[in-house]
C-alpha cells in the first residue's frame, strides 16, 4: 500500500512537471511570434540566450499557488501586497534591451516575486536587487535561496537611489513605474551602460525607456514601447 501511495505521488509529480514544461514550450511558442511583431514595428527580436533563458526559468515557482496554473500564461499575476510579477513578454524584452553580457553586474529595482531576478541571474555575473515592501523582500530572499541562485543579493529598501556601495552598474532594470528617472540611477549606470526604465503616472500606461550612457558620459534615451507597471512607492 506504501508503494502504491508512493508511486501515486511520484506519477503525480512527474505529471504536474510534463504539464509545467508543456505550458512553457507553449508560452515559448507565444514569445517568438511577439517577437516577431515587434521586428516588423522595427523594435529586434530577443536573442537566443534570453529566450533560451525564458525557457529555463520556471515561473509557476515564482507565483503563489492559487496562480500556478496561469503561470505560463502571457500576462501579469498578482504575487500579493497589491504587486504584480510581470507579463513573461515584458520580461524578456527588459532583458533583452540592456543586452547582458556573462561578466555584468546588474541592479534591478523591484524584486516583487524574485522572477526577473531570476532571468537576469541566469545571464550575467551578478545581480543586486532592491524591494521596498518586507514581507516580499522576505519572500524573495528565501525563494532565491531555495532555488540556489547564489548570485543574486537582496536588499530591503527604497530603490530609487540605487546601491552606491556596488555601483556602478553595467545595467540597471527598473520593475516599477516612476514620475522620472532617479538621478542617483544615472549616476550609478557606468559609461557604455544602459538601463531599462518605465516612467510615466501612476494611473496610466507609461513608456518603457532604455537609457544608455555612452563613454563620454551622454545620456541618450530611447521610447521603446507602452506599457503598464505597479507605481514605484517611497519617500524620495
Ligand atoms: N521584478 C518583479 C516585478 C515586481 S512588481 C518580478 O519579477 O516579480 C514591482 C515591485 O517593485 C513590487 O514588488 C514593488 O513592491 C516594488 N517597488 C515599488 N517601489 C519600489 C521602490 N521604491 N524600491 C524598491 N522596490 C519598489
Amino acid at each position: 500500500m506504501r508503494h502504491l501511495a508512493l508511486s501515486l505521488l511520484l506519477f503525480v509529480g512527474l505529471a504536474h512537471a510534463d504539464y509545467y514544461a508543456e505550458r512553457r514550450a507553449a508560452l515559448m511558442e507565444e514569445l517568438v511570434y511577439y517577437a516577431q511583431l515587434a521586428r516588423d514595428s522595427g523594435d529586434g527580436a530577443f536573442s537566443d540566450a534570453v529566450m533560451a533563458t525564458m525557457a529555463t526559468v520556471e515561473r509557476h515557482e515564482f507565483v503563489p499557488s492559487s496562480e500556478k496554473r496561469l503561470a505560463y500564461e502571457n500576462r501579469p499575476l498578482p504575487i500579493g501586497h497589491g504587486q504584480t510579477i510581470s507579463q513573461p513578454y515584458i520580461v524578456a524584452l527588459m532583458t533583452d534591451l540592456i543586452e547582458p553580457d556573462a561578466g555584468d553586474i546588474v541592479l534591478e529595482i523591484g524584486t516583487g516575486s524574485a522572477y526577473q531576478a531570476a532571468i537576469l541571474a541566469e545571464l550575467v555575473e551578478h545581480v543586486y536587487t532592491i524591494e521596498i515592501v518586507a514581507p516580499l523582500f522576505q519572500s524573495a530572499s528565501e525563494r532565491l535561496k531555495r532555488l540556489g541562485y547564489d548570485n543574486v543579493t537582496t536588499r530591503l529598501g527604497d530603490g530609487y537611489f540605487g546601491w552606491e556601495k556596488h555601483a556602478p552598474f553595467d545595467a540597471i532594470v527598473v520593475t516599477a513605474a516612476a514620475s522620472h528617472v532617479p538621478p542617483p540611477l544615472i549616476n550609478q549606470l557606468r559609461p557604455g551602460g544602459r538601463m531599462v526604465i518605465p516612467v510615466g503616472g501612476r494611473f496610466m500606461t507609461q513608456q518603457l525607456l532604455l537609457i544608455e550612457k555612452t563613454e563620454q558620459d551622454e545620456i541618450i534615451t530611447k521610447q521603446i514601447a507602452a506599457v503598464r507597471f505597479v507605481p514605484l512607492t517611497g519617500e524620495h
